[in-house]
């Protein structure tokens, strides 16, 4: 076989390698460091962790990434075996020692004779002569490989900052407050006229509200993030709220076009309005509330929203240097470029978040490429599954707005808001029905056992 080639060594992109040498494929590992590093890298070690130590939760009966890390084992992950060596105690999470991980993972992939390893950027388009080629090349992906990803997906296709806004469990908003329905009942296309949660707020809960988040405590920019201009657009709601007591009523708070569906007769002072993000409708996102935020300061401040008081968030708000595509509309659920499908895409480039589901990501694009290679394709995991769940993020399950591009695609982690309902009633092991605080976690069991039969019968399959 020729071989497949993989740019950029980080998380996506030696999980995907290694995938590709097992299956006894040939790869060559494409890596710029240390010819050229990135703003956030400090090391030329293969899968460097640029910030926290963290793997985050290792539970896999009640929480997502934790079933994640389980799948990820059970397909012969490097990036898990080499964290599962690296642990340092971390109560429930899986955290490691970051050096001795990176270590390990570059050590078992110079060891294996199936990988070559070459340090150089890739500072443009593959050579045509490859013709199969996973890009792996992270949310800091050189400019050179960025416009050139950029001159074939179109303009507007590939973001290069995140502004994030928060996303909440639609279950967990309080529709005894809160009331559906669209802008002046406006129906756009595939919707309903009814499309947008709206929470109202009186004058004296809006005034409160403003002044929090003028006072909410922020994270600050590093100074390569400061020096970016993407302010134009999409403001942080705080600066916005900094701007005047009138901006957000005149912005994204506006309660024109809106009648309380409980309270007819009483205008809203202010509405915040949360938009469908994801095509099962179990996610939400606060329109406009992309913010700098620290975590704990938006989970205090949001649940302050009529409606929003008991709100769960799938994510948190944010604003990042990140360089990803479109890609519900631009991948093939094989992650294939449908432009040029020599070309597929692996890591947070895809949308995805976070060390674990980036390694996720490029686990499945390995498995894709070297099936393709041998001539036996490799069915996408069930969308039930963590695995899956995560790619119907990426290449589908997404609603995106027509014309927003990125924009109206937001990255995101593995979370159970990704995963289609359980059908039934909820019930514990011995068939009685869970109360109140108990629901939740029995939901999240029944998730997992589901997803764990699946994955069995997936691999048992395939
Ligand atoms: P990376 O791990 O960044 O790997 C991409 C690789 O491609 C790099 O090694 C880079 O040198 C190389 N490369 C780039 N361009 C080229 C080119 N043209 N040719 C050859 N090689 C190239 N996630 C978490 O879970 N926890 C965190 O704490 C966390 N903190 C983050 C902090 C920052 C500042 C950033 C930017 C991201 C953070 N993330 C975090 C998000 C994300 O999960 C990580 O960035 C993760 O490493 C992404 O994996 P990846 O494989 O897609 O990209």
């Amino acid at each position: 076989f020729s071989p497949i080639h993989v740019v950029g060594g980080g998380l996506a992109g030696s999980e995907a390698a290694w995938q590709i040498a097992n299956a006894g494929v040939p790869v060559t590992l494409h890596e710029m460091r240390p010819e050229r590093s990135t703003d956030a890298h400090q090391t030329d070690g293969l899968a460097e962790l640029v910030c926290s130590n963290s793997f985050r939760s290792d539970d896999a009966e009640q929480n997502a990434v934790g079933l994640l890390h389980q799948e990820m084992r059970r397909l012969n992950s490097l990036v898990m075996q080499a964290a599962d060596g690296a642990q340092v105690p971390a109560g429930g999470a899986l955290a490691v020692d970051r050096g001795a991980f990176s270590a390990a993972v570059t050590a078992a992939l110079e060891a294996h004779p199936l990988v070559t390893i070459e340090r150089a950027e890739i500072a443009g388009l593959p050579p045509e002569a490859w013709d199969s080629v996973i890009v792996a090349t992270g949310p800091l992906t050189s400019p050179a490989l960025a416009e050139a990803v950029r001159a074939v997906t179109g303009e507007g296709e590939l973001a290069f900052f995140d502004a994030i806004a928060p996303i909440v469990h639609a279950d967990s908003i309080d529709m005894s407050v809160a009331w559906r329905q669209s802008r002046y009942d406006k129906v756009g296309p595939g919707g309903t006229g009814a499309d947008y949660v709206n929470c109202p707020m009186t004058r004296e809960q809006y005034e409160a509200f403003v002044a929090g988040l003028v006072a909410g405590d922020k994270v600050s920019f590093k100074e390569w993030e400061a020096t970016t201009p993407y302010f134009d657009g999409c403001l942080p709601v705080e600066v916005m709220a900094e701007r005047g007591p009138e901006t957000l009523r005149h912005g994204p708070m506006k309660p024109m076009g809106l009648t309380n569906a409980h309270q007819p007769e009483i205008k809203a002072y202010a509405v915040v309005q949360l938009r469908q993000d994801n095509a099962l409708g179990t996610l939400y996102n606060m329109v406009g509330f992309q913010t700098k935020l620290r975590h704990a300061e938006q989970v205090r401040l949001f649940r302050t929203i009529p409606g929003l008081e008991n709100a769960e968030f799938a994510r948190l708000g944010g604003l990042h240097r990140n360089t990803y595509l479109h890609s519900p509309k631009l991948l093939d659920p094989t992650l294939r470029l449908k432009a040029q499908p020599r070309l597929r895409f692996a890591g947070q480039i895809t949308g995805c978040e976070g060390y674990v589901e980036s390694a996720a990501v490029g686990l499945m694009a390995g498995r894709f490429a070297a099936g393709e290679r041998l001539g036996r394709a490799f069915a996408p995991p069930p969308v039930t599954t963590a695995l899956g769940a995560l790619l119907g993020h990426i290449t589908g399950g997404h609603l995106s707005v027509e014309g927003e591009g990125p924009k109206s695609y937001q990255p995101m982690n593995v979370n159970f808001g990704l995963f289609p309902p359980v059908e039934g009633a909820l019930r514990l092991p011995d068939g009685s029905r869970p109360r109140g605080a108990q629901k939740a976690a029995v939901k999240k069991r029944m998730l997992t056992d589901r997803a764990r039969a699946d994955l069995a019968a997936w691999m048992g399959g395939s």
